[in-house]
């Protein structure tokens, strides 16, 4: 099999970092001069991170963390890639590495579910007895999930638990399975879980990534694409079959394209194609169509009376149905 020419790494490491400024700044300075794009956050409980770079660049940056006295034992989740998957380099320091907001705050290395590898978890979530609860936001759902999966009504980690408070019922007494993309968020969360009182709690190992990679599984009983946070968006998993799940926000048709609406203060991510695209400007709503700042129409050098035409052909749908 060929090597694309680039990578994408995704990786996290829990680690107490008593200096976490100065951390920041060094780690900035080593991804400037080896020449690696992406998004590393770093906070005084660890690292998360996710970058891409040639092959050189990133053996180099995987061996200066072999070599770093705080990141030694960091994991990498590896994508191979045809191009850098990010346009800007950003490392930067953050109370938190992954954001829930907790009023008592969870220490993975103290209380966390139990790990999980992808044959394990294969097993596990195909029984009767347990629930799978996806630990990401609404629009990473909708784009693929593993199949049967509860599907949090959150656009934000954040609001995660209070959403479980809320929906306990769906939830019950049974066993419960979480998953996300690269395992840092379920670290948290499903320590948030046991201490919420539930008692059987476990999580996937490595996240989606890890999963679809695995020689054995290969994604199995993953449905759709996965969502990522870079440029390439949607991504493969199941490497047997190719469910699409992903429905056009407009029309309801299969559709794995996501777009932001062009609204800026709205910016929600629609699932549509690219002739609903154009039809509805780019817009989740009649507000967002209307509005002064939109995008859309500001790319595309509408006229009003040429949004006022979109508008009512719009509007004369909605009639008709
Ligand atoms: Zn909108």
């Amino acid at each position: 099999m060929s090597q694309k020419p680039y990578r994408v790494l995704l990786y996290y490491n829990y680690v107490t970092i008593e200096n976490p400024e100065e951390v920041t700044a060094e780690h900035k300075e080593l991804c400037q001069e080896l020449g690696l794009m992406g998004r590393i956050l770093i906070s005084s409980e660890g690292i998360n991170g996710t970058c891409s770079g040639t092959i050189e660049q990133t053996d180099a940056y995987m061996e200066a963390m072999k070599n770093h006295p705080l990141f030694h034992d960091t994991v990498f989740k590896i994508d191979e890639a045809d191009e850098h998957a990010f346009k800007k380099l950003k490392v930067k320091h953050r109370p938190e590495l992954v954001t829930l907001r907790l009023e008592d705050d969870v220490d993975p290395h103290e209380i966390t579910g139990k790990y999980l590898d992808p044959k394990d978890f294969y097993e596990q979530i195909q029984r009767e007895d347990t629930i799978v609860l996806d630990a990401r936001n609404d629009y990473e759902y909708d784009l693929g999930h593993f199949r049967g999966a509860i599907r949090p009504d959150i656009r934000n980690f954040r609001d995660l638990p209070e959403w479980v408070r809320e929906n306990k019922e769906l939830l019950g007494d049974k066993k419960i399975i979480t998953y996300c993309t690269g395992g840092i968020r379920c670290e948290k969360f499903s320590g948030w879980l046991l201490k919420e009182g539930f008692e059987d709690v476990a999580q996937l190992h490595g996240g989606i990534v890890t999963y679809g990679q695995d020689p054995e599984v290969q994604g199995d009983l993953w449905d759709g694409q996965l969502y990522v946070f870079d440029e390439r968006i949607a991504v493969p998993v199941n490497r047997k079959e190719h469910v699409v799940v992903g429905k056009d926000y407009f029309d309801g048709e299969p559709c794995e394209r996501y777009v932001n609406c062009a609204h800026p203060p709205c910016n929600k991510k629609i699932l549509c194609s690219e002739e609903n695209e154009h039809k509805y400007m780019r817009s989740c709503s009649d507000e967002c169509r209307r509005s002064e700042e939109n995008r859309y129409i500001i790319e595309h050098g509408l006229t009003e009376e040429e949004v006022a035409e979109r508008l009512a052909v719009i509007e004369a749908e909605k009639q008709t149905v």
